[in-house]
C-alpha cells in the first residue's frame, strides 16, 4: 500500500518531521493514518493490497469511505470481501471504497454498490447550481440498509457533488 506518508513512518508508527507536518496541517487525518496502518498490517494476508494507492478517508457518522487510486477497488473488494469486513470491524463503520480520478458514473456506481444505477442526470437550479439526480434500481431489503444521507455527504466531500437520490418504481 502506498500513500503520501513514508512507508517507514507507517510501519513504525513514529512519524518523521515531514509526515508529522502533513498530519498537523490536516493534509493527512488521524483516521487516514489509522486506516493506512491497518491496510499495511493486512498486506501479508492479502497481497493485492501492496499495489493499492491510498489517498484518504472521508468519515461520516456510520460510514467510512476510502479513496484509492484508479483500478484499486477490486484489490480491496477481493478475497470475498474479507479486507472490507476487517476494516469495518476495526472502525465500527460501514465501508465504501471509491476511486480517485474516475468519471461521475463510475464514482456513483462504487458509492451505491451493489445497487444498480438506472439513471443519472443533472438538474439545474434557478441559482445556477446543479444537483445530480441518481435513480437506483430496487432490490429487496437493500433500501432500508442503505444510508443515503451518509452517501450523499460523502459525494459532497469527495466530488463536491449535491445528490438527489430516488428509487425506480
Ligand atoms: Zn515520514
Amino acid at each position: 500500500m502506498k500513500m503520501g506518508l513514508c512507508s517507514f513512518c507507517l510501519k513504525s508508527g513514529i512519524l518523521c518531521q515531514k509526515c508529522l507536518a502533513k498530519l498537523k496541517s490536516g493534509e493527512v487525518s488521524e483516521t487516514d493514518l489509522k486506516v493506512a496502518r491497518l491496510l499495511l498490517s493486512l498486506e501479508e494476508k492479502f497481497p493485492s493490497l501492496q499495489n493499492v494507492y491510498f489517498h484518504r478517508t472521508v468519515d461520516t457518522d456510520r460510514t467510512l469511505a476510502l479513496v484509492v487510486g484508479p483500478g484499486d477497488v477490486p484489490r480491496l473488494l477481493g478475497y470475498g470481501g474479507r479486507i472490507v469486513k476487517t476494516l469495518s470491524e476495526e472502525t465500527g463503520k460501514n465501508i465504501r471504497v471509491l476511486e480517485n480520478g474516475v468519471d461521475d458514473r463510475k464514482f456513483l456506481e462504487d458509492l451505491f454498490a451493489p445497487l444498480n444505477i438506472v439513471t443519472i442526470n443533472t438538474i439545474w437550479l434557478p441559482d445556477g447550481s446543479t444537483e445530480t439526480r441518481v435513480i437506483l434500481g430496487r432490490r429487496r431489503g437493500m433500501r432500508s440498509s442503505l444510508d443515503v444521507k451518509a452517501l450523499a455527504e460523502i459525494a459532497s466531500k469527495v466530488r463536491n457533488m449535491t445528490l438527489r437520490v430516488e428509487f425506480a418504481d
